[in-house]
């Protein structure tokens, strides 16, 4: 694929030294714009210091000093310029602002000399200025350039002496009313003041330089260990993310394609894969590639005996590096992996119950390149993998069982209905006296041997809309389905029973309802099912109480409830098993199939409703369905 290539980063190793390095440039950066913007308060104190100075009766010339002034003021303009044309920093770039920084200082060292050439020379107060110098020299630029500007400073001082007072440079001592201030009386005075200058110049050098030493070295390190830290975090979310698909992804190949692109981009390779053995041990098949080997290996299988490493693996190593070298026989598809730029790979095995049933790959474009973390953390990411492959098949074969069950369930359940159903007109014939006259006592055995036929083809049907419903063939295409038709055909339904049965019965519904999103004749046939059980488990006298209503969060909420026999506490629980009855259910109707209400559940379920129950014994049930609304033709 064209491109490819700088579509997958492959990190080299030391990433994270390459970042130290960028922090620590940052900072240089961030201190040289200090810098700059510390000078610009320089000129305005130097002015001050004058105007002040003449005030309280200092006599010397202000023009020197408002001169030096203008002067540091302009070569701050243009440094402050440069400084922000190269506002960007690049590691590239570190030689160039580090001769920046050395041609400012120069240039401070040039104004430094003049003010104390101005102030006295030797016997100036301002020669303390060096130290402030001195320590910023040491912090920003390397040791060397610490020693070399106190080097220039106490040799400038020198020379400054020699040429003042050998005459060479006219001597301005501090003038204070009439009187001179401060002048060196003699090259003794001089050699005195100018070795402790040195001395104490250089060591404040030695100190601040092995300071920043210490601290560089521990900002290195702490940058290491953030370094290690972010990986470390990095490579745990990735195990956690995968530890949760596992749970959640059910379908193999999905979570496969999720583990290799997640393994790519926190290893920062260039691709993963994910081989299985065959049966036999012969074969590995590629069953997912990440990466650029994706294309490299579409749909081939590798012959375990032409690969050294993926047998090394098979035979128990628990993880291999090789480097690709051209001409060497360690992979079948060597050629494509060199073609393909890849210089370095890892293995490591996918064990389930302590077999090897595949292989992770990892590849790399730089040679040597897996460390002893990356290995260990491969190694935990294909365990977890292992765990999904195992459980993904687990799945698959339970999917299986329950899927031949089902089928099993159906199949019987169709072959029972017809002669059932075909014993039941037999059983009409013979009752309506067609085959001669009965007498009560045999009438009575047909009768209960007429209901129990029955009840037995409601169960059939019953269970052959469960698996029906199971293997997703009654479920089809849902569509808007209005609930007061529904409202309508269940008051049809059930008023004669009810009312034969000597109960009250109501059924309540607003004008406007807004549509379920499914389909029309499950959602019948659940509420069927719970309406017959309140006619059904409510004596005489009694009332059952069907309620349409719009519910809470946009959905249509069903009301059914009865004031009859009630559900145990016990019982509940139980409640949507298959063929599941209560005690009381049994003694009041010995007949009832138990899976009315398990047809209810699918029916919510699939509709993604909610049902819930609520009972008190011998006084009655409520069972209260709702499904999503369709709101404004969308579904909710
Ligand atoms: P069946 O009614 O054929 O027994 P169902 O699956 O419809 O099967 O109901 C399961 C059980 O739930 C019933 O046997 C009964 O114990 C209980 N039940 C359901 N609806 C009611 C109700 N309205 N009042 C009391 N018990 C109920």
């Amino acid at each position: 694929m064209p491109g490819m290539h700088s579509e997958y980063s492959d990190r080299k190793p030391l990433a994270g030294i390459e970042k130290y390095k960028r922090v620590i440039f940052g900072e240089l950066i961030d201190r040289t714009q200090w810098f700059i913007r510390l000078r610009w308060f320089v000129p305005p104190v130097i002015a001050l210091t004058v105007v002040v100075g003449r005030l309280s009766g200092f006599t010397n010339s202000p023009l020197p000093f408002f001169l030096i002034a203008l002067f540091i003021l302009t070569y701050n303009l243009i440094f402050y310029l440069i400084g922000q044309k190269s506002r960007q920093p690049l590691t590239s770039r570190r030689g160039y602002i580090l001769k920046f920084n050395r041609f400012q200082f120069t240039l401070d060292y040039i104004a430094i000399f003049m003010l104390i050439h101005f102030t006295g020379g030797t016997a100036s107060p301002l020669i303390f200025l060096f130290i402030f110098h001195i320590i910023s020299a040491s912090i920003l630029l390397s040791p060397g350039s610490g020693y070399g500007f106190a080097t220039l400073g106490v040799a400038g001082m020198i020379a400054l002496y020699l040429a003042e007072s050998s005459g060479q440079l006219r001597f301005h001592p501090l003038c204070f009313g009439e009187n001179a201030l401060a002048t060196v009386q003699s090259p003794v005075q001089a050699a005195l003041i100018l070795t402790f200058f040195a001395v104490s110049i250089y060591l404040t050098v030695f100190f601040i330089t092995s300071i920043v030493f210490t601290i560089r070295q521990r900002i290195s390190r702490l940058v290491q260990l953030t370094e290690a830290v972010r990986c470390l975090n990095e490579r745990l979310n990735s195990l956690y993310s995968m530890t949760e698909a596992i749970g959640s992804v059910k379908n193999l190949k999905t979570l496969f394609n999720m583990v290799t692109s997640e393994l790519c981009q926190v290893m920062g390779v260039l691709g993963i894969s994910v081989k299985l053995l065959s049966e036999d041990g012969r074969l590995l098949q590629y069953v997912a590639a990440n990466g650029l080997v994706a294309n490299v290996f579409k749909s081939k299988v590798i012959e375990v005996a032409k690969s050294p490493l993926n047998r090394d693996i098979i035979n128990g190593k628990p993880f291999v590096t090789g480097r690709i070298k051209p001409g060497e026989m360690m992979f079948q598809f060597g050629e494509d992996l060199a073609a393909a730029d890849i210089q370095s790979v890892l293995f490591v095995p996918l064990m389930v119950k302590n077999k090897v049933i595949g292989i992770v790959g990892a590849y790399c474009r730089h040679a040597e390149r897996f460390s002893a973390e990356e290995v260990d953390f491969f190694r935990r990411a294909a365990g977890l993998v292992a765990v999904a492959i195992e459980n993904a098949r687990s799945y698959e074969a339970i999917e299986k069982l329950m899927n031949e069950r089902n089928r099993f369930m159906m199949h019987v359940s169709h072959n029972l209905r017809s002669p059932l159903a075909a014993m039941i007109s037999m059983l009409d014939v013979v009752r309506g006296g067609y085959q001669g006259e009965l007498n009560a006592r045999q009438s009575e055995y047909l009768r209960r041997i007429d209901r129990r036929a029955r009840t037995m083809i409601r169960m059939i049907n019953e269970l052959l809309t469960l698996s029906k419903g199971r293997d997703g063939q009654q479920t089809g295409a849902f569509h808007p389905v209005d609930v007061i038709l529904i409202a309508n055909r269940i008051r049809r339904t059930f008023q004669d029973e009810a009312r034969q049965k000597g109960l009250r019965f109501e059924i309540t519904a607003p004008e406007i309802l807004p549509p379920i999103q499914g389909s029309a004749d499950m959602i019948e046939q659940a509420l069927e099912n719970l309406v017959s059980n309140a006619i059904k488990y409510t004596g005489s006298g009694g009332t059952v109480k069907v309620e349409f209503l719009e519910g809470p969060g946009q959905t249509v909420q069903i009301q059914i409830s009865d004031t009859g026999i009630g559900i145990p506490e016990e019982a509940r629980k139980n409640l949507f098993t298959e063929f599941f009855r209560a005690e009381n259910a049994r003694a009041m109707d010995e007949i009832g199939t138990g899976l009315g209400l398990v047809i209810v559940k699918q029916t919510v379920d699939q509709h993604n409703g909610r049902i819930i129950v609520e009972s008190t014994p011998d006084q009655g049930t409520l069972f209260v369905i709702s499904f999503p609304a369709v709101i404004n033709g969308g579904h909710t």
